[in-house]
């Protein structure tokens, strides 16, 4: 009977999961799926490693499937399709670790309140993260679970790169730059070595451009720097949020159009970045199909944004010697990443455009001081890693 990890990540309306075999020196994926359009007409959908469908099924607006019933029914799912297998551990995407989580952590009903004191934190994300925890805990007691943090990655920066310049009583609210998509970035640092020019430079730049998008500077395999902040809506221009914005202008908002808080948030996490500058749309394939004068200055915004916060990050590591793309747009769009390496052609970066449209790895000229890769992120890998070893590490405390 093998071992299976079940990694999970649980949004506002949608769980996506993925089972692993832990048994391989490399979990290796089993079957992954999603249950889409939660507290409306959801959706379960499950495919094998192969990407053939092995489950299907939708429910009624009414039925109302909440993150209890979805976590449930994805339990059910693995237990009749896998009967072969036995879970022994689930892994959980949590967007938040404030300064407490440096690494991943077995959950105790503890670690969740500690969870959910972040929660003022990132308030669209954190209560979603825990619900999921919550209904495993007290239908499972006895299964392991870890939460695995989009922020722990960068608690490894110098105190300078996670302060900001306010005084020492809002810092220690926990007012401070967390950085996010951590896991993405730590899975890309763990493969570098892979890459013999790649484990050998002193400092990668890494590009995450996706629905959400940010950057982060690696140095000795540890993050130095990123674009995100105090929360994922700083830095680059995204699908739907602005990135940075001068804090007058929320101030500006507040006095002149009386919005309030939510009013602000929705408008700088769900109307800004691609779908606001453009008008059209968020999804970046449908903008650079578009003959939308809108739809091309928000594709130059995007990567105008990137050039400028390259600049800042390498500045960070006193120059880079290599540029990695990842996520969606990084791995898939080779006009992106073309535009993108031209802005970073003063740092050294000189593309070679048959690779870059053959989709790399290498995408730099032989000769090219600063190498260019691409190299496809894998968040859920990262968990299930993280998963495996926290739960080792623990049966050998518990043997002990
Ligand atoms: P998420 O951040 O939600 O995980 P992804 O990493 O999947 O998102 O990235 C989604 C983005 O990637 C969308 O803007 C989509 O248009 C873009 N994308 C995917 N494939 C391509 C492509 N071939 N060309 C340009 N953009 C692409």
């Amino acid at each position: 009977m093998a071992d299976l990890i079940l990694v999970l990540n649980a949004g506002s309306s949608s769980i996506k999961f993925r089972a692993f075999d832990a048994g391989p020196a490399e979990p290796e994926l089993v079957l992954h799926g999603q249950v889409e359009g939660l507290y409306n007409a959801a959706k379960f959908s499950a495919k094998d490693a192969d990407g053939a469908l092995i489950g299907e099924r939708r429910w009624e607006a009414d039925a109302a499937l909440g993150h209890q019933e979805a976590t449930d029914y994805i339990g059910d799912f693995l237990r009749s399709h896998r009967a072969e297998h036995r879970l022994v551990a689930v892994g959980h995407r949590v967007v938040h670790g404030g300064v407490q989580f440096t690494e991943a952590a077995l959950v105790t009903p503890a670690v969740i309140e500690a969870l959910d004191r972040l929660t003022p934190l990132a308030p669209l994300h954190q209560p979603h993260n825990l619900a999921p925890i919550r209904t495993l805990l007290d239908a499972r007691p006895d299964l392991p679970q870890v939460a695995c943090f989009d922020t722990a990655f960068h608690r490894a920066q110098p105190e300078v790169a996670q302060a900001y310049a306010l005084p020492d009583s809002i810092t220690r609210l926990g007012v401070r730059r967390y950085g996010f998509h951590g896991l993405s970035y730590e899975y890309i640092a763990s493969v570098l070595p892979a890459y013999p020019e790649l484990g050998a430079a002193r400092a990668t730049l890494v590009a995450h451009l996706g629905n959400g998008s940010s950057l982060c500077a690696l140095a000795g395999g540890k993050s130095v720097a990123s674009t995100m902040g105090f929360t994922a809506v700083d830095g680059l221009p995204m699908g739907t949020r602005c990135g940075n914005l001068d804090p007058g202008v929320v101030l500006f908002l507040i006095d002149y159009l009386k919005m309030d808080a939510r009013a602000i948030e929705d408008l700088i996490y769900k109307q800004s970045g691609l779908l606001g500058v453009s008008g059209i749309s968020s999804d970046m394939r449908t903008l650079l199909d578009s003959d939308d004068a809108r739809a091309r200055f928000a594709v130059d915004l995007f990567v105008y944004r990137i050039g400028r916060e390259l600049g800042s990050l390498a500045a960070a590591t006193e120059g880079i010697d290599a540029l990695v793309f990842t996520a969606g747009i990084g791995e898939h769009s080779a006009l992106i990443r073309e535009r993108v390496c031209r802005a970073a052609r003063w740092l050294g970066v000189d593309l070679e455009p048959a690779a870059n449209a053959a989709g790399g790895p290498r995408i730099s000229t032989a000769g090219s001081k600063v190498s260019a890769w691409v190299i496809p992120t894998n968040e859920e890998l990262m968990i299930a890693r993280h998963t495996r070893a926290v739960v080792r590490k623990e049966a050998v405390r518990a043997a002990a």
